[in-house]
């Protein structure tokens, strides 16, 4: 561990040095290449450079952004790759360029909730936070009266709208985060405890603003959540990201946010209302929406928005016998940048989350060119903005640079085990595609086994950028570490998982550390790897299940 003191006066010199900053290193110098293609130390190499604090938390459009993306060119091409872009004048480049609306606010807003018994005004980022996807530089909302949505679902195909015979413009949202079936278990069409898409708070936005809604807030629960308060109040202090839409962001409600379950509890009982027995109701077919009694809520936000210029990193190796058919590994490159500082450190380094999943991208890289040149082509891409929403990936499948029908397989990853080998290795999404059965085939060779996604109603399937790659249609692979480790077992392994929740993810903790072993990682990605070449030496085209969500569109195009 560094100390302190000495993290605080390097990143004071660093700072200083940024504009003239000396270039990346030059591909023979990148310390991952003097080991084995796929080892522990090559991974960790890589981590270290990725989450120094020279990186800057590789926030999109800033300085880290551009040390990262050369870094990863660099290293692309020293594992052999081909720029994966083809440009319109027939050139080819490493990078797939994207703009991206940041909109950075200027004030520090105050939420206003005025009922009988007076005003009583909350705290930016511990107490509520808020942003526009209007890319309007003031929005202002007075007195709008609150409206409890319970979980703010409207689903045709389940026959089940929670804003039935509610006019919700003028009017703000007070919504529950997951899905009406995550605390009861039975499944009422939303999967049980697992989570669907509709438990997903970008889909609660997203809905609250087709309904026309003035504001929209989501009380928050970590359970339900499944992450503690300091994630909302970690994305308080940086900029909020869209890709560029054409409305301009028209379709959204003026203001969206989260409010804690102190502030909650406390709005809930100055209605008149009983929480616990709304949100019960709320979780049963027919629920109506309920006025929040008298309480009205105010709240300004200036925003300055302007437009940044972030990038996916592509590179190729070329099919010997099929190049135009294409097995996909992808990984968000981007992590925070700055943050609240805790004890003096402001940089999110994003260590595990996700320098772990890029260095897998060079080393997968490495490893396939190491073996020979597969039939097929293999791409690997470094996507960006996936902390701000998905971003990169989202700009890739509306410009898809394989077609998606030619593209065999993606396998993602966001945060590669660096806890010590495990005996398994979790799918997450697990049951949705034939991706699993090869997965499973893969481990077994190594003497390990999978296991199917152990809190589906976390919804973690939902949450990486794996998401737009299904979308398109593409069968994916997406796992999550496992818990069973060969030194301590399961108790062992969760204990780390929780700890790394509550301790280290999305804060300036999450840093390389001596606690770091990156060989049940390598492990891992060993899996990862032989799933690869083999699609990647064969002909195969897995498929999704029957009941997945996906099929529709992996039909539609085709294969
Ligand atoms: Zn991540």
């Amino acid at each position: 561990m560094k100390p302190r003191h000495w993290l605080a006066a390097a990143a004071l010199t660093l700072a200083g040095a940024c504009a003239t900053a000396a270039p990346p290193p030059a591909a023979h110098e990148i310390a991952a290449f003097n080991a084995p293609p796929l080892s522990a130390e090559a991974l960790l190499a890589h981590v270290r450079v990725l989450a120094s604090d020279e990186f800057e938390g590789r926030a999109p459009g800033t300085a880290g952004e551009q040390r990262t993306v050369e870094y990863l060119q660099r290293a692309f091409e020293a594992a052999g790759l081909e720029p994966g872009v083809a440009l319109p004048d027939g050139t080819r480049s490493w990078v797939q360029e994207t703009q991206l609306n940041a909109a950075t606010l200027t004030n520090t807003p105050t939420l206003t909730l005025t009922g009988r018994d007076g005003a009583r005004s909350y705290e930016y980022a511990t107490q509520f936070s808020a942003w526009t996807r209007r890319l309007d530089p003031t929005v202002s909302i007075e007195n709008a009266p609150l409206v409890f949505v319970g979980y703010g679902v409207n689903a045709p195909e389940l026959g089940w709208n929670d804003y039935e015979g509610v006019d919700m413009r003028g009017k703000i949202a007070v919504i529950l985060i997951n899905d009406p079936d995550f605390e009861t278990g039975d499944d009422r069409g939303f999967g049980g405890r697992a989570m669907t898409y509709y438990g997903r708070w970008t889909y609660k936005f997203e809905e609250a603003g087709r309904q026309g809604a003035a504001g929209a807030i989501i009380i928050h629960e970590t359970a339900p959540a499944a992450y503690p308060w300091a994630v909302i109040q970690s994305a308080t202090g940086s900029a909020r990201w869209d890709v560029v839409r054409a409305d301009r962001g028209a379709n959204r409600a003026g203001f969206e946010g989260w409010i804690n379950n102190d502030v909650a509890m406390e709005t809930f009982r100055r209605a008149g209302l009983d929480f616990n027995r709304l949100k019960a109701r709320a979780q049963t077919r027919g629920f109506r929406a309920v006025p929040m009694g008298a309480l009205r809520g105010s709240i300004e936000l200036q925003t300055q928005i302007e437009t940044r210029t972030t990038a996916n990193v592509i590179g190729v190796l070329p099919g010997a016998e099929r190049p135009d058919e294409v097995i996909l590994y992808s990984a968000h490159w981007d992590h925070l940048g700055r943050c609240p500082a805790v004890d003096g450190d402001d940089i999110c380094n994003g260590a595990l989350d996700n320098a772990t999943g890029t260095a897998a991208l060079v080393e997968l890289a490495r490893r396939f060119n190491a073996d020979g040149r597969p039939q097929r082509s293999v791409a690997f891409i470094g996507l960006t903005a996936e902390e701000q929403g998905l971003l990169g990936a989202l700009y890739y499948m509306q410009h898809p640079v394989f077609a998606p029908r030619n593209t065999v397989a993606t396998i993602n990853m966001d945060g590669v085990n660096n806890a010590g080998p495990t005996h398994d290795l979790e799918i997450v999404g697990f049951g949705k595609s034939q991706m699993d059965d090869l997965i499973t085939e893969a481990l077994q060779a190594q003497g390990r086994r999978v296991e199917p996604d152990s809190s589906p109603e976390a919804g973690y399937f939902y949450r990486s950028d794996h998401l737009h790659f299904a979308q398109l249609g593409i069968p994916v692979l997406y796992t999550s570490n496992g818990v069973d480790m060969v030194d301590g077992g399961v108790e062992r392994g969760r204990a780390i998982n929780e700890a790394y929740v509550a301790d280290n993810y999305h804060k300036p903790s999450d840093e390389v550390t001596e606690a770091w072993d990156m060989t049940g990682g390598a492990q891992d990605l060993e899996a990862l790897y032989a799933v690869g070449r083999r699609l990647a030496d064969g002909d195969e085209w897995p498929e999704w299940r029957e009941n997945a969500e996906f099929r529709a569109a992996r039909e539609a195009s085709h294969h």
